[in-house]
């Protein structure tokens, strides 16, 4: 049995889907084993072109069963309008191929609107949330006041329980927002359009890991975000609120036993950073704007402009510590050819000194960039598929990342189909 993590390196949005739906077809399994539907993973593939949100980006492959852990914040509403999107697309997606783990537990209706409400409340202190009710399904969850998605199975006995856990939140929701309570009829109705249709796919993931462990199945761990975004690891308070980290898949899996053989880390070949909070390589201005465009870096959940910079070698190492990365996959290559010289933000400075630890999170502010360039390549590498043909300057650029980061590139990705990827 062979497992391997795919992992976000810096702020996400690195192009994991990409990578998943590259590597998938050598594993069983794919699971996703945190967070929810504030990911955005672009997949291109003969289907179209996809933003998934919740579901494994291992959807696609026909022999791959598609599994959704514990660790994720599971939105009925959100999975079902995925699930039907995918199939209208032609895609043969069932309860054969998705397992939804009974043991995940549900992001209810209200998340969602508190997590709007605060953001609101927060005017311009707001943390740049995707309004999608993380926030408070993770902070219900630990409080054990939330319900598990096997518990839909038995209608009675879950609006038994459902219902205090609603008059609860209604206090807050009237008492702290002044906005309306939730009532019973539209949590019906909720459970009615979405978690009904939602049933056919919950299973016991003890059992189906089980079972997949003594037939020898390989298990691909698909994470969302990146390492700085870790709840615990990441720019505190400019987080999400689940681990975004490789030691966390098995746990947010359903199989916290299983160990990891290979971390992928995914790295983008400049930064981005979508939301509030430090950035401190970031570009502003006219060349801001060209790196933008010219990596169509815009949210793919949210349509939000990115914020973008050179690479980021000091977080990127840091990065590759937390995640504990044995490869990375460099992306979007063929972004930088325009460019004459490759910047690199490769120190910081705090306090009038270098230094290329990334730093305590609240005196990331202090920090400014120490930015050097490299050679660029200036001439399209998008039609090349093996190393040696990458021109000397690209190249380069890949091994100073690997000298400074010290870590080994396994995958340079030169486009976003599928087959745009050179493999060392
Ligand atoms: P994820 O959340 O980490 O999966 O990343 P996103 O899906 O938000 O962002 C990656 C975006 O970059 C998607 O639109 C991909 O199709 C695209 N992409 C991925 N790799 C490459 C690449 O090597 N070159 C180019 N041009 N686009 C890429």
């Amino acid at each position: 049995m062979s497992n391997c993590a795919i992992v976000g390196i810096n702020w996400g949005d690195e192009g994991k889907g990409r990578m998943v739906d590259l590597i998938c077809s050598d594993y069983d399994v794919v699971v996703r084993y945190q967070g929810g539907g504030n990911a955005g993973h672009t997949v291109i593939n003969e289907y179209g072109k996809f933003a998934l949100h919740l579901l494994p980006s291992g959807i696609f492959h026909q022999n791959v069963v598609s599994v959704i852990g514990n660790g994720v914040a599971l939105d009925p509403e959100s999975l079902i309008t995925e699930i039907e999107y995918v199939q209208e697309k032609g895609v043969a997606l069932s309860p054969e191929n998705l397992k939804v783990s009974c043991r995940a537990s549900l992001l209810m209706p209200w998340h969602k609107e508190l997590d709007c409400l605060e953001e609101q409340r927060l005017k311009d202190k707001a943390y740049g949330s995707t309004k999608q009710g993380i926030a408070p399904f993770y902070s219900d969850k630990f409080q054990k006041k939330t319900m598990l998605a096997g518990e839909l199975l038995d209608e009675e006995k879950f609006f038994e329980r459902v219902t205090p856990i609603m008059e609860w939140k209604n206090l807050t929701l009237e008492k702290v927002y002044g906005a309306e309570p939730f009532t019973y009829e539209k949590l019906k109705d909720w459970y009615d359009t979405y978690c009904k249709k939602l049933i056919p796919y919950l299973t016991d993931t003890d059992v189906f890991f089980d079972t997949a462990k003594e037939s020898g199945k390989s298990i691909l761990f698909e994470a969302q975000l990146g390492a700085l975004r870790d709840i615990d690891f990441g720019i505190v308070p400019y987080t999400t609120s689940s681990s975004t980290i490789a030691a966390y898949a098995p746990i947010g899996a359903g199989a916290p036993a299983i160990k990891l053989d290979r971390v992928l880390g995914v790295v983008k070949a400049y930064s981005t950073c979508v939301g509030e909070g430090p950035f401190v390589c970031e570009w502003f201005g006219e060349k801001a704007e060209r790196l933008r465009e010219e990596g169509f870096e815009f949210g793919a959940k949210t349509g939000r402009p990115r914020r973008v910079g050179p690479l980021d070698i000091v977080a990127t190492r840091y990065g590759v510590e937390k995640q504990g990365a044995t490869e990375l996959a460099v992306t979007k290559m063929d972004i930088l050819s325009y460019m004459d010289e490759i910047p690199v933000c490769s120190k910081y400075i705090v306090n009038g000194k270098e230094t290329d630890r990334f730093p305590f999170p609240s005196d990331l502010d202090k920090a400014e960039p120490v930015t050097e360039y490299l050679k660029g390549w200036k001439c399209d590498i998008s039609g090349v598929r093996e190393y040696d043909k990458l021109p000397k300057e690209a190249r380069d650029y890949i091994e100073y990342i690997e000298k400074q980061v010290g870590c080994f590139v396994k995958y340079v990705s030169v486009g976003p189909q599928r087959d745009a990827i050179i493999i060392r």
